[in-house]
């Protein structure tokens, strides 16, 4: 006996016809989404991922079909031939397919479905738990569609730009040494080797240089990468990248390499010219006007220093911070000193003190005077220096932060996304790309040194000197690209010279043994005729978030992990037996403890 599907092959799609197809015999393959029974006639929507069909089944046109067709439920898996017919004055003009219809002369059905544990549309109110759980048939959600295929349009419009542009795809080892990114590896026991492990790669880094001195110049892999971080709305444990290299290159050559790429998966995923080159702020700058080193570009509301106006005011909480060293900045909030009630403004004052700020001080500026607890400790020359820094018009409210640099910057920089989300000022569609450079080489965490990048970045050429003397004065040749206020990509010029990688690796406080064990390979390979070369990496899950407007990243990753890093479908991690962590060399102390031993 041969099969239906022997017999017949799929010969469109479900969102495929159109009223040139009416009068052609077709044969749909799909799932039964709605289903309408009216009397004699049962409508049925039948959908795959390329849209939607509605099927009539009319018994006079089929009468051996009509009892299977009546019980039909949702989410069959099922197969019709018959012919396509105009819907006549039943048109639905919402829909791409909604001039016809089809009616069925056969019906297969592949497999009936079980009761869906939560009804498979567009929006749901489904919990997201439930939905990680049976992911396959959240999965088989319209918007979770789109997402996943602009994903795999991305994919494809990288490699296609990335190889027209002279860049080779080369994989990477995922069973790899630990190597430093800044978070905690994924470790994997080894067999072999009793007592020692692999750990995962949380970033081709180290071998996307070595394929540099390899003379591979030109590299790029859309790798998965691994990072045991506590997480966050957007973070996820395996995420991907899309993984740059390049030999003989300065910034510049990078970031227009990268703006081509980015302008291309726009045109191609939005039709939508992208103008380069982008945007590029310092570090400094974009701390000082935006408190955060990933601003949103998409609203004003930029911060200003104020501190050399108010260094001999009588206000002591601004003069004192002055004279602490340390800042008084504001945001200048236009025209809208009647839209902020003394509530308002105290809630705003509980808003910064999250970030460590004392409290938030406030002006109104009138037509002829300003207004607020502080005002009458400004004086006219303060309130001119103040106006000349910050532009004033009459109608303005003025709010400021007296505190440490780094609390001034947190502390505002939130305020201002705060701000422009209650005044609605983001415009949803537009796309805001920028560039930050100049990064610091080194950050101070509890008195320690440590590199804001990676090991690998190379200092400025001209701050060279200050590696010995000043070492957080040093800039990085390093560069993020911001989109949207997220930082979609991160890079930077890598060091090339055996005797400067020593050098970082010893200010960061590893001995010559300890760095020739952890990174003999590369201060070997830097030995062998290194080319100058650099590089950058851009968050795939972040980027395709952002391009399809999703709300998360697990929005956009077929089979994600939950914020505390498990998989509710194949239940990830999971307990092992006794057998594999003996082959494993491995006891559990969790085990031992439990057992009392
Ligand atoms: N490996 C770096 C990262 O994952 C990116 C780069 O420097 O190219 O952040």
């Amino acid at each position: 006996m041969t099969t239906f599907l022997e017999e017949h092959g799929r010969t469109h799609v479900c969102g495929e016809l159109r009223a040139e197809h009416i009068g052609e015999t077709v044969t749909l393959m799909g799932w039964v989404g709605k289903h309408r029974d009216l009397g004699r006639l049962t409508f049925v929507d039948l959908r795959d991922r390329s849209g939607i069909t509605q099927l009539r089944f009319d018994p006079h046109y089929a009468e051996d079909i009509h009892d299977v067709a009546d019980s039909l439920r949702s989410e069959w898996c099922i197969a019709v031939v018959g012919e396509v017919v105009s819907r006549g004055a039943n048109k639905n003009p919402d829909m791409p397919t909604g001039d016809v219809e089809v009616l069925p002369q056969k019906l297969e059905v592949f497999s009936e479905a079980d009761v869906p544990p939560f009804v498979i549309r567009d929006e749901t109110e489904a919990h997201e738990d439930l939905r990680l759980k049976h992911r396959y048939l959240d999965l088989r959600r319209k918007p979770l569609q789109e997402a996943l295929l602009t994903r795999s349009k991305v994919n494809a419009l990288t490699r296609n730009f990335l190889i027209d542009n002279g860049f080779a795809e080369f994989e990477t080892p995922v069973l790899n040494r630990s190597t430093p990114e800044g978070a905690r590896d994924y470790l994997v026991p080894s067999r072999i080797h009793p007592g020692q492990f692999y750990a995962l790669p949380q970033s081709p880094q180290i071998f996307k240089q070595l394929l540099m001195i390899s003379g591979f110049d030109r590299y790029f892999q859309i790798v998965k990468c691994f990072r045991d971080e506590d997480l966050r709305a957007d973070r996820q444990p395996e995420f991907t990248q899309i993984d740059i290299e390049m030999s003989f290159v300065t910034p510049e050559d990078v970031i227009e390499t990268c703006e081509g790429l980015i302008a291309a998966i726009f045109e191609g995923v939005h039709d939508l010219d992208v103008e380069a080159p982008f945007e590029r702020l310092s570090y400094d700058q974009a701390m000082l006007r935006f408190g955060v080193d990933n601003p949103d570009m998409r609203f004003g509301l930029e911060i200003t220093d104020i501190s050399d106006a108010v260094a001999d005011s009588e206000f002591r909480v601004f003069s004192g911070t002055v004279a602490r060293g340390d800042v008084v900045r504001g945001i200048r909030v236009a025209g809208e000193a009647d839209g902020f009630s003394r509530n308002d403004l105290d809630k705003l004052e509980e808003s910064v003190k999250v970030y460590g700020a004392k409290g938030l001080a406030w002006v109104k500026v009138g037509d002829d005077d300003w207004k607020g607890p502080i005002a009458n400790f400004l004086g006219d020359a303060e309130r001119e220096a103040i106006e000349a820094k910050m532009g004033i018009e009459p109608g303005d409210l003025l709010l400021f932060v007296a505190a440490s640099e780094e609390v001034a910057c947190a502390s505002l920089g939130n305020l201002r996304k705060d701000l422009a989300a209650k005044l609605d000022l983001i415009d949803e569609s537009e796309f805001r790309f920028c560039w930050i450079t100049d990064f610091p080489m080194f950050e101070e965490i509890d008195g320690d040194i440590h590199p804001m990048h990676h090991p690998f970045t190379s200092p400025h050429a001209e701050d060279m000197d200050l590696l010995g003397t000043d070492p957080l004065a040093v800039r990085a040749q390093a560069y993020d690209l911001v989109l949207n206020g997220h930082e979609i990509g991160g890079g930077s010029i890598r060091i090339h010279r055996q005797d400067v990688q020593a050098k970082i690796f010893e200010m960061l406080g590893m001995s010559d043994e300890e760095a020739n064990d952890k990174f003999g390979f590369l201060l070997d390979a830097l030995q062998y005729g290194t080319p100058p070369h650099g590089g950058i990496a851009f968050g795939m899950d972040r980027l395709v978030m952002i391009l399809t407007g999703a709300d998360s990243i697990r929005q956009v990753i077929a089979f994600p992990k939950t914020t505390q890093a498990s998989d509710l479908m194949a239940s990830a991690p999971s307990d092992v037996d006794a057998d594999q962590l003996e082959e494993l060399h491995l006891r559990l102390a969790l085990k031992d403890d439990e057992d009392g031993e």
